[in-house]
This record gives structure tokens, sequence and C-alpha cells, in this order.
């Protein structure tokens, strides 16, 4: 069995290069997978843009035309907080689809990997955080629509609080949002989650590891999901400038197998998504978050790989 590899082209486009939001490190990931002969013809998946019914059940209709017409306000602009070009509203109605399309794989295979995904911030009718839609939102809510109901468990391991996944999904009652978070952090004001987690500022590997472990089995126990939608973010890493965390990327790594290792046990399908993850080194940045699809790849394809 291969994994499947969710990834569009256009994720990445012309983009300012000292913006802190790295808009290249998508196409980076897919160029560092591809030179490790990890992404290829066979085993990658495009997404076509998102259609406009996967979208209204998440997003307000009149915030989606202003952002696509480029009339957004002052203030929403900031608030989005990225320039505004036609490149970025084609990545942005691309990725929310490849998660929806990330998570119709994982149920048909087992496992998939998106290589972007985990716009957490953004709000029904706002942006925030570099994020504009909301794509776990969007795929918690189709996922719920579908063969009677699925149900879903959010499992966000960006060190930002999920809070604009948490507000979308107050009143879904199919899915449980998990968010494991640094206390500190951006949000400054947190939304309910149906389980938060939070972590003080400077928290190290071994508590980590642990509380990351004992909240998926407990979590899994809880809501006992029939697909798992797994935020990877990788800016816990102790040298990520939004970070605050202790964690290296041998942890990261760690925690990565034991979240695949647990749900293959469990029989529960899994849909990643890459999250949140800055670093100037650009390079240094798409291999980190590599690692979720190379611990996909090891657990389920039981590849020998060389980290
Ligand atoms: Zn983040």
């Amino acid at each position: 069995m291969t994994v499947p590899l969710v990834y569009h082209p256009d994720y990445s486009f012309p983009f300012p290069s000292r913006h802190r939001f790295p808009m290249e490190k998508f196409a980076r990931l897919a160029g560092y997978l591809r030179s490790r002969g990890l992404l290829s013809a066979d085993n990658t998946y495009r997404p076509g843009p998102c259609r406009q019914s996967w979208l209204t059940p998440t997003h307000c209709p009149r915030y989606l035309q202003r952002f696509y017409s480029n009339t957004l306000s002052d203030r929403e602009q900031r608030q989005m907080n990225l320039p505004w070009s036609e490149g970025l509203v084609k990545r942005t109605f691309l990725a929310p689809s490849g998660t929806v399309l990330t998570a119709q794989l994982a149920l048909r295979h087992g496992i998939a990997c998106h290589l972007a995904g985990g716009t957490h911030h953004a709000h029904h009718d706002y942006a925030s955080g570099f994020c504009i839609l909301n794509d776990l939102a969007i795929a918690a809510n189709v996922l719920a629509g579908q063969d009677g109901g699925l149900q879903v468990l959010i499992f966000d391991c960006d060190v930002h609080q999920g809070d604009g996944t948490a507000a979308l999904l107050r009143n879904q009652p199919r899915a449980f949002t998990c968010s494991i978070h640094c206390k500190q952090n951006f949000p400054f004001t947190k939304q309910l989650s149906d389980w938060d987690v939070e972590l003080a500022a400077g928290t190290d590997d071994a508590n980590y590891l642990e509380t990351v472990s004992a909240t998926l089995l407990a979590a899994i126990h809880r809501v006992k999901p029939d697909i798992v939608l797994y935020d990877a973010g990788v800016d816990v890493f102790e040298g990520d400038p939004l970070g605050q965390l202790k964690i290296s990327e041998a942890a990261i790594r760690e925690r990565d197998r034991l979240v695949l290792t647990t749900l293959k046990n469990a029989g529960i399908p899994v849909a990643t998504v890459i999250g949140g993850g800055y670093d100037d080194d650009r390079d240094a940045l798409a291999r980190r978050h590599a690692i979720v699809a190379e611990e996909a790849i090891r657990v389920i394809e039981r590849k020998q790989l060389r980290n």
C-alpha cells in the first residue's frame, strides 16, 4: 500500500520573500519529497478548486466574495496579513479542497497526507494569523454530511490554538476539536475547543510526547472517530520564531510516528495536514514539514528511510 500524497503546484506562487509567511514552503516541501523519491506521479493526487457547496456551510458567502474580488476592508486586509493577489486567491480556494480530497483518500486507503493545510485560525467571516479559509472545519463539515454522518476528530498539534476551528465547529456534533497548544502564544484570546490542552512556554520533549500520547488515546476513547484530521504543525520546534516550545526535530518525528502508529493500530483512518512552521531557512523548514509524510510512509509502507 502506497501513502497518497495530495499536492498542487499552485500552492506556492510568486510572493514577497521577506514576508513572515513562507509561501514558498509548499513547493519546497514537494521538491524535497520528490528528491527523496517519495513523491512521484504514482502517489500524487491533485485537488481541483473547492466546490461552493463545500465552502458555504463553513464560511460567510459575502466574505468569500469580498476576498475573491479584492474588496476586503482595510481592517480585514490587516487581519489577513497577506498581500492580496490572484495567486493568493487561487491557492486559497485550492487548499481546502486538498484537505477534503486527503480525507476522502484516507477513508479509502487508511491514510493520506496533504502537503499543505491546517489553516486553523480562519473564522466564519474573517481571516486571522495567515489563515483565510479553514480547511479543517470545511473538511469536517463535508465528512459530517456524508455516509450517514461521519464522526470526525480534529487532533491539532500546531503550537497555536485552533481557535477558528473550535469556533466554526462549536455546533457541529459530529466534529470533536482537540487542540494541544502553547498557552502563552497566539491567539491571545482563546476559543473553547471540545478539548484544549495548554502547554507552558518552554515545554520539553518528554513532557510534550507524554501529553500528546495520553491526549490522543483519551480522545479516541471518548470520540470513537470514523476519521482523524491530524494537524502536524512543526511550529512546536525549539527554533521556530513563532513557537515558544522546546521541542527537538527528533521529538517531532517521534510525535508523528506515535500518532500515526496509534491510529493505524486502532484501525482509524487519518488525514494529515502540515500546519504551521516558520524558519528563514526555507529548506530546513521543508525538511521539517516532510517529517509527517516520511513517518506515514514508514508506518504504512514499512519502508526503510534514513532521516
Ligand atoms: Zn501555528
